[in-house]
């Protein structure tokens, strides 16, 4: 069966929406294996499963306002020219108070989005990998780096880490020596991932906050779909628990890394519902229909 081309319930225009979808089909610097410039279709697609209404919560997509744009021209772009690019676009989403939510691509596009916003914006991350590799296959935007790059923008301070369990040595030892803080899952299991998310919170403190979501945090078992899957990882529901506590304080989302090509379309199902979830709980606070 054919669905339309945007996601399902976007049913706003440009200007009355809250909220902006845009997918970055960009999958220049996957290390491991490549697909990820096909998620934002396979994504949408995914979105036409669900119902408008959220049982968990009482509340209804029907009473929010968002748009799909669909996805910025960056397929032919190398690694800086899609950065300014997604800058140049996500600039003009904050001039007119719009909420962006990015649909990778890999996680190398998140670097253009914080650009856009202040320097004082915190930007909480989720992902199996530390990310914070100086560079990668003599690309400084490559994937492994995005959490650096970021970092060069709003200040480490700023930033928050968790669900790791993959780093490499140097890189790890950098992240400790220049004081990053990030929670690896092994702490998350010791601790409990509420009690983590709270202490998360308290370091963020009021911060105004931009959540990126790498899908290899949770665990492959959910996840499959993705270009470099990492075993023992977060289960769906500590997703939704992160995106309940965080919701009023996020300025924009994405959620990057799908790879449809190596799943029967599970992780899409997922990431579709992960953002409807995203506009349902930060509609909530923000932007519900009076
Ligand atoms: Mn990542
Ligand atoms: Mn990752």
């Amino acid at each position: 069966m054919d669905f339309p081309n945007y996601f399902a319930d976007a049913e706003s225009n440009f200007d009355d929406a809250d909220f902006i979808l845009f997918g970055i089909p960009f999958d220049k610097t996957s290390s491991f294996r490549h697909g990820s410039e096909k998620a934002p279709s396979a994504i949408r697609t995914a979105s036409w499963n669900f119902e408008t209404f959220n049982l968990r919560t009482g509340t209804d997509l029907k009473n929010l306002n968002f748009h799909d744009y669909g996805d910025l021209d960056v397929k032919t772009l190398n690694s800086i020219e899609m950065i300014n690019n997604v800058k140049d676009f996500s600039l003009k989403l904050q001039e007119k108070k719009k909420f962006p939510i990015a649909i990778g691509g890999e996680h190398s596009i998140s670097t253009g989005i914080v650009q856009s916003f202040p320097k004082d914006t915190a930007v909480l991350s989720l992902d199996a990998h530390l990310d914070f590799r100086q560079i990668y296959e003599n690309n400084i935007h490559n994937h492994a780096c995005v959490l650096r790059r970021i970092s060069e923008h709003v200040k480490i301070r700023n930033i928050a880490t968790i669900g790791i369990r993959s780093a490499e040595f140097e890189e790890y030892e950098e992240a400790k020596r220049l004081n990053l803080f990030f929670r690896d899952i092994f702490t998350i299991k010791k601790r409990g991932f509420s009690n983590v998310l709270k202490e998360t919170k308290d370091y963020l403190k009021d911060m105004n906050i931009y959540f990126t979501l790498d899908i290899d945090v949770l665990d492959p078992a959910y996840a499959p779909g993705t270009s470099t899957p990492e075993p023992f990882g977060l289960d769906p529901f500590d997703i939704l628990n992160c995106i309940d506590i965080f919701a009023p304080l996020l300025v924009g989302f994405d959620l990057v890394e799908v790879s449809p090509a190596y799943d029967h379309g599970e992780t899409a199902l997922l990431a579709a519902k992960i953002i409807r979830h995203v506009i349902d709980r930060v509609g909530q606070y923000k932007y519900t229909k009076k």
